[in-house]
């Protein structure tokens, strides 16, 4: 079985949900396909939800106006047989019902969660009408149904395997099974999310549980990049990656992919493709186990983070001293990025600052604090343990007139990392660019200077 996940400008419009459909046909077998909300639509549920929370119910209920305008525009296009078309006006017009009931006092967080995922509920079932309207056949499965996170928000692997597998074995004739991405319930049973960017976790959790052959993400680009398109020119798309090399660029900020959605194929050893819905036939990129050693492969880039330095004159590396350190980000449930430590100090990043009143005023028992804001960490991955001369002067070569926060390297072989000022990180992706890489031709791999 396959796992074929679209994004959503996959299916941002009439003509790209076809696109869509053209693909599923081509590819052969069983699949599940994973669907992301139309292109914009999470955004607008999150300003819908935003204003609700704030209780300005006219600006919300334009959005909501605007919303159910878009929908009803992509549908008359989208459908030519007259029973589909009002299956699809009843779909939407229970949807904007559900979304205007909302509009009241006291919009609670649960059913924040529950506005949030309408987007991914609304694109699956125009999928299905559509498949159902081309004669392919298709069989629409809700991950309501069988996605489900813990008290953590971790994936509870066993009870997704369970019920996943027998909602497929009761449908034994089936080839395209299509869910939504993104979606979950949580341990109280209530709707909830795998964070912004979730579907590509969805299908890797779904790859896993199924055994899948390959889980093939489509997106709007070509592959995974070497550097960050949005703000580097001149990058190109990488053939191969290894599974450790990916998962630090997706946890430091490569949008292309979920911070967690490599680590349950690593898990399976099951490859990764990444292709462009756009440019079928480009070969992508394929993330796997048995990838030719290259330097430095590419570079992300992750904002919104804080350094926080614990400054003490007394016992700083005697033992236990570090864990009790840990124990307050511990306490906070706050997860630590990087750390380096100094005989009389360390400093450390976060990038979730709900706590961070607490945890300072915790952290002050040991020593003097010092908070930086607006920080970058720029992740380089590679193959870095291999004949590792020259990597570290190469890098900071290219780096000469920036002023660097922090530096985290050794904690993997495929990791080097470092902090910058955000207002630096344009400036450092494109010195980089230009300094690590010379492309051998427009498509294929890159060499290190
Ligand atoms: P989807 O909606 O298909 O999930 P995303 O917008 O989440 O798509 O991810 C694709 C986008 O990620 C690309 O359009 C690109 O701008 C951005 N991106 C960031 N870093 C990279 C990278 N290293 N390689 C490719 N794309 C990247
Ligand atoms: N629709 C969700 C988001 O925009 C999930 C996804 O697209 O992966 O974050
Ligand atoms: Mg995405």
């Amino acid at each position: 079985m396959l796992v074929l996940k679209f994004g959503g400008t996959s299916v941002g419009s009439v003509e790209n949900f076809k696109k869509v459909v053209g693909i599923v046909k081509n590819t052969v077998g069983t699949k599940i396909i994973v669907l992301s909300a139309m292109s914009g639509v999470t955004n607008t549920l999150q300003k819908i939800s935003n204003l609700l929370v704030l209780n300005n119910f006219k600006e919300a209920k334009q959005e909501i106006e605007l919303l159910d305008k878009r929908y009803n525009n992509v549908i008359k296009n989208l459908f030519s047989s007259n029973t589909i078309l009002s299956r699809a006006y009843t779909l939407l017009k229970n949807h904007n019902n559900l979304l205007l009931s909302f509009i009241k006092n006291g919009f609670s967080e649960i059913e924040e969660k529950v506005i949030m995922a309408q987007g991914e509920l609304v694109s699956t079932n125009l999928f299905q009408l559509l498949m159902e309207e081309m004669d392919e056949d298709s069989c629409l499965i809700s991950a309501l149904d069988f996605m489900k996170i813990d008290k953590c928000g971790d994936p509870q692997m066993d009870t997704i395997k369970e019920k996943l597998l027998k909602i497929i074995n009761k449908n034994p004739k089936t080839n395209n099974f299509i869910t939504q991405g993104f979606i979950c319930k949580n341990e109280k049973n209530e709707i909830d999310n795998l964070k912004r960017g979730g579907s590509d976790y969805t299908a890797s959790l779904i790859g896993s549980v199924i055994d899948a052959k390959q889980i093939q993400i489509w997106t709007d680009i070509d592959g995974m990049h070497n550097n960050d398109p949005r703000f580097v020119d001149h990058t190109f798309s990488i053939d191969e990656i290894s599974f450790d090399e990916a998962a630090e660029l997706a946890y430091f900020g490569a949008k292309i992919l979920h911070p967690q959605s490599i680590i349950p194929a690593k898990e399976k050893n099951i490859p990764v493709l990444v292709k462009n819905t756009f440019k079928p036939e480009a070969s992508g990129t394929l993330i796997h186990n048995n990838t030719r050693s290259i330097k430095i492969r590419a570079i992300a880039a992750k904002d919104s983070i804080t350094a926080i330095k614990i400054k003490s004159y007394r016992m700083l590396m005697a033992y236990g001293f570090l864990k009790k350190i840990f124990e307050v980000f511990e306490k906070n449930e706050t997860a630590i990025d990087m750390i380096t430590t100094s005989e009389v100090a360390v400093s450390l990043t976060i990038d979730n600052t709900k706590k961070i009143d607490k945890i300072t005023e915790e952290l002050k028992g040991f020593g003097n604090i010092e908070i930086d804001n607006d920080l970058s960490i720029i992740c380089i991955a590679g193959d870095l343990a291999q004949n590792n001369k020259g990597i570290t002067s190469a890098i900071f070569n290219c780096l000469k007139d920036i002023s660097i926060r922090m530096i985290s390297y050794g904690g993997s072989n495929y990791n080097l990392s470092f902090l910058v000022k955000t207002s630096d990180k344009i400036a450092v992706l494109n010195l980089l660019n230009k300094g690590l890489f010379k492309p051998i031709n427009k498509i294929k791999n890159s060499i290190l200077v």
